[in-house]
């Protein structure tokens, strides 16, 4: 039987997170059909789901307009499997220091948008993450902060600071693991 991901698409890198959920599947001899979601109706139906990056205030607003944003709680609710990255990891946090975003409430961070510094707006780092072997070539642009962490396990730190997490069926991380060609980090995701 053939798995359902659904990648939410309104925006950030979606063929890359289907391209990654492909190759993590293919690693485990699942086959998968990816699907974009744009409206509701669509999340019900699926297996495992993907928030990638792009701009949380935009992505919130069109997952509370279009009603899809109650559909990703039942889905977390019923202990399927969530990846949320960068924005998508503002999105799904317990509370972003911005009012225009309307967190999920989904994994129990609190985070900083925008806050890695100037300077340091985007970079890229060797990560080493629990539950991998090797370590991960992890890609920063504008990333949050995650500055709280309450009930929820650190998988990776980069200069002190938490920058990925587990909240039990959601996995996120402020950097963004679609970029490399190496799916392992969807593959702990949905897969582990
Ligand atoms: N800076 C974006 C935000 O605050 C996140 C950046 C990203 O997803 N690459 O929403």
């Amino acid at each position: 039987m053939s798995l359902t991901a659904g990648v939410v698409a309104v925006q950030g890198d979606v063929s890359e997170h289907a391209a990654a959920i492909e190759s993590a599947a293919a690693a485990h001899g699942e086959s998968v059909e990816v699907v974009e979601i744009r409206e509701s109706g669509i999340v019900p139906e699926c297996d495992l789901l993907a928030i990638p990056g792009g701009e949380s205030t935009t992505i919130s607003r069109l997952l509370a307009r279009e009603g899809i944003d109650e559909e990703v709680k039942s889905h977390v609710a019923e202990g399927k499997p969530l990846l949320a990255t960068c924005a998508g990891l503002i999105v799904s946090s317990s509370d972003a220091n911005d009012d225009r975003v309307e967190t999920l409430d989904l994994l129990d961070v609190s985070v900083q948008r925008n806050a890695f510094g100037r300077q340091k707006d985007s970079f890229e780092a060797e990560l080493d993450v629990d539950g991998l072997d090797e370590p991960f070539h992890a890609v920063f642009i504008r990333a949050p902060v995650i500055d709280e962490v309450g009930d929820a396990e650190v998988l990776a730190t980069w200069d002190g600071r938490p920058v990925a997490v587990r909240d039990g069926p959601v996995l996120s991380t402020s950097f963004h693991p679609e970029l490399t060609g190496d799916s392992r980090i969807h593959d702990l995701a949905f897969f582990e």
